[in-house]
């Protein structure tokens, strides 16, 4: 019970790394507010958790719109009187030659995966003060941190997220609200089968990416969990402004 009645907003928390994170939090005692588009895929995922005794509860919210972060987390805080901590998770990852990529897509992908963390970093600080600190974990990826050809936009977006992890975990030290991202290296969720689809090989892109992965596999979803887990917890009590790379040693090469 490592997060023992700690209010959690994870954004898209029902598919993928962000449902392992709602389902150990959960099991770890905090509540958690996780939100997403598809509602009927979290009225799903919360159901099930109720029946687990786990404390986990769905709001339909676009991370890209601004009036629906401002929605979600007042209603957040009129259901759970405070916010400990946010795991911007949420994120879409376009393929292919960055001259095929038009305007309208490139301002989409940073709407969701960069303008998001900071809607939604900036609608929740305020709570985060008011309890007396906490935790933000955004989403990067190895590709953050190394180059990615053929992924150049969504490369740029999880780069950003570990920029803005710095630099706002040095302006809310003050405040004891720790700021960190998880870097993620290949993990087994519909995102990455739906990546490697658009790249038109997926059987061959899947093979290369597992290579690249000096473990030998693709992560699971449970062990980016475990170390949001880490991150949200008192484990992590002097971390902050670090990205902890999750990558099976993707990026010791
Ligand atoms: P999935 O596609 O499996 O899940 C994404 C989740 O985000 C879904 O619940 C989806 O729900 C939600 N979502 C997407 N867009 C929005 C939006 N605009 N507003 C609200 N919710 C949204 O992704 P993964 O679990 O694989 O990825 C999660 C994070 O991990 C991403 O940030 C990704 O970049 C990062 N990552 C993943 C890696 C991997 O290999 N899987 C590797 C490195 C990083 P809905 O459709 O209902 O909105």
């Amino acid at each position: 019970m490592r997060l023992k009645d700690k209010v959690v907003l994870v954004t898209g928390g029902s598919r993928g790394i962000g449902e392992a994170i709602t389902r150990l939090f959960s099991q770890e005692g905090a509540l958690v507010a996780f939100c997403g588009r598809d509602v009927e895929r979290g009225e799903r995922l919360a159901a099930e958790l109720a029946q687990e005794s786990g404390r986990a509860t769905f709001y339909q919210c676009d991370v890209s719109d601004e009036n629906d972060v401002a929605r979600w987390v007042a209603e957040v805080v009129a259901e759970n009187g405070r916010i400990d901590g946010v795991v911007n998770n949420a994120g879409v990852a376009p393929a292919g030659p960055l001259e095929d990529f038009d305007l309208g897509l490139w301002n989409a992908t940073m709407a969701t995966n960069v303008t998001s963390m900071f809607l939604v970093s900036r609608a929740t600080i305020p709570h985060l003060r008011a309890a007396g600190g906490g935790s933000i974990i955004n989403l990067g990826s190895t590709f953050g941190v190394v180059g990615a050809g053929g992924s150049v936009l969504y490369a740029m977006t999880k780069a950003a997220a570990i920029s803005i992890s710095k630099s706002l975990a040095l302006e809310l030290a003050p405040d004891q609200i720790r700021v960190n991202a998880l870097c993620p290296g290949g993990t087994e969720t519909p995102f990455l089968q739906d990546w490697m689809d658009a790249t038109g090989d997926p059987e061959g892109t899947r093979a290369w990416l597992t290579d690249r992965h000096p473990l030998g596999r693709l992560g699971d979803p449970k062990e980016q969990a475990a170390a949001a887990l880490f991150l949200m917890s008192d484990d992590s009590s002097y971390v902050t402004g670090h990205a902890l790379l999750v990558d099976g040693g993707y990026t010791a090469q």
